[in-house]
C-alpha cells in the first residue's frame, strides 16, 4: 500500500534536501536509569532478566519499579523472573528509525514472562513470526522466548535480548 505524502530518510538531511541547522554544541553528560532500571540493565549482560517484589502484596515487577502502585509501599526483593513468557500485544510497524517506510515491517510486542505478576510486560521485537498471525491475532497468548546476544558482545541494554520467538511446538 503506498500512503500518501512524500516519505524522507537520514540522506535526504545529509544531502540538504531538507532545510536544518546543524549545531554541535560541546555538551557531555551523563543518563542515569536509575536505581531499578540500572540493576535491570545490568543483570541482562548476565542473561537474567530481574525484577522487584513488593513484599506486602506479592506483586512481581517486571520491569522493576522501587514503589508498589497497589499498596504504594516500596518494593525491596529482587527476584529473578524466567526469559519466557507469552504475547500480551502485538503490532505491525512499517516505520524504520529514520522515517522511512519499510518493506520488510516490525513486530512490536509487550510479553508478560513468567514470573512477573499478570499484567506487568515488556515491550521487545519479536522475530521469526508472519505479521499476517499479528493482523489475524493467532499471534496473541503465544508462547515465546529470548532470543539473547552473544555473551561477549552484551552491553548492559534491552538489546542484549536481540527479540523473542515463539517457542516450538506451541
Ligand atoms: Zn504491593
Amino acid at each position: 500500500m503506498k500512503l500518501p505524502g512524500t516519505p524522507y530518510k537520514d540522506v535526504d538531511l545529509k544531502e540538504g534536501r531538507i532545510p536544518y541547522v546543524e549545531d554541535k554544541p560541546d555538551a557531555k553528560y551523563r543518563f542515569s536509569a536509575g536505581i531499578a532500571m540500572s540493576r535491570f540493565l545490568e543483570e541482562l549482560k548476565n542473561g537474567r532478566i530481574m525484577g522487584l517484589k513488593c513484599l506486602n502484596c506479592g506483586r512481581i515487577y517486571v520491569p522493576p519499579r522501587t514503589f508498589c502502585s497497589y499498596c504504594f509501599k516500596p518494593t525491596s526483593e529482587w527476584v529473578q523472573v524466567k526469559d519466557t513468557g507469552i504475547v500480551n500485544t502485538a503490532v505491525v510497524s512499517y516505520i524504520a528509525a529514520d522515517r522511512g517506510r519499510m518493506d520488510k515491517p516490525l513486530v512490536v510486542a509487550v510479553i508478560e514472562l513468567d514470573g512477573a505478576s499478570p499484567g506487568m510486560g515488556i515491550l521487545h521485537k519479536l522475530g521469526n513470526v508472519d505479521p499476517e498471525d499479528v493482523k489475524n491475532g493467532k499471534i496473541f497468548g503465544k508462547r515465546v522466548r529470548a532470543v539473547w546476544r552473544p555473551e561477549e558482545e552484551r552491553t548492559g541494554s534491552i538489546t542484549d535480548i536481540l527479540y523473542f520467538e515463539p517457542m516450538e511446538g506451541d
